[in-house]
């Protein structure tokens, strides 16, 4: 982080507190050079764990690709796009809350599952079939079985 009046890179953070609905920071920063103070906004995403992928490689969290995941998945459903939106702020929310820097992207996977069995069950099953790579009918039906028990206890 930069300081605007003098460009040095040596700023401290002097207060830090989340703004609107937790999705932001507000950060009041100190430059060490010319002790100007100034205030700097950040998504909360930078508060996010990592993503580790089945490769083993790690990803910054991407909102936009959860939101597509769960779109496509919610497709010719009758959901909102509210739902969507707060679908994603609760697997937000979650994530914030697990307080990890890292996580593995099946944990999220497992995540939006359950919110998607929350909401509608069509689309869960259409997302589980997908996500879980079913390796045959019998998996795929053992699953819907899971879900009809679920609905009637
Ligand atoms: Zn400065």
């Amino acid at each position: 982080m930069h300081c605007p009046f003098c460009l040095t890179s040596e700023t401290k953070v002097v207060d830090s507190r989340l703004g609107g609905e937790g999705e932001q920071v507000r950060r009041r920063r100190e430059c060490l050079a010319c002790n100007e103070r100034f205030t700097t906004y950040e998504m909360a995403e930078l508060n996010l764990p990592r993503v580790i992928k089945t490769d083993n490689r790690r990803q910054p969290f991407n909102e936009e690709k959860l939101r597509q995941g769960l779109m496509r998945a919610l497709e010719k459903r009758p959901i909102s796009m509210n739902d969507v939106d707060e679908v994603v702020m609760r697997i937000i929310r979650q994530l914030r809350a697990l307080g990890e820097k890292e996580v593995e992207s099946r944990l999220i996977g497992e995540m939006l599952m359950q919110e998607l069995r929350q909401i509608d069950e069509v689309a869960y099953v259409r997302f589980a079939s997908v996500y879980r790579r079913f390796q045959d009918v019998n998996e795929f039906y053992e699953e819907i079985v899971k879900l009809q028990q679920a609905t009637t206890e």
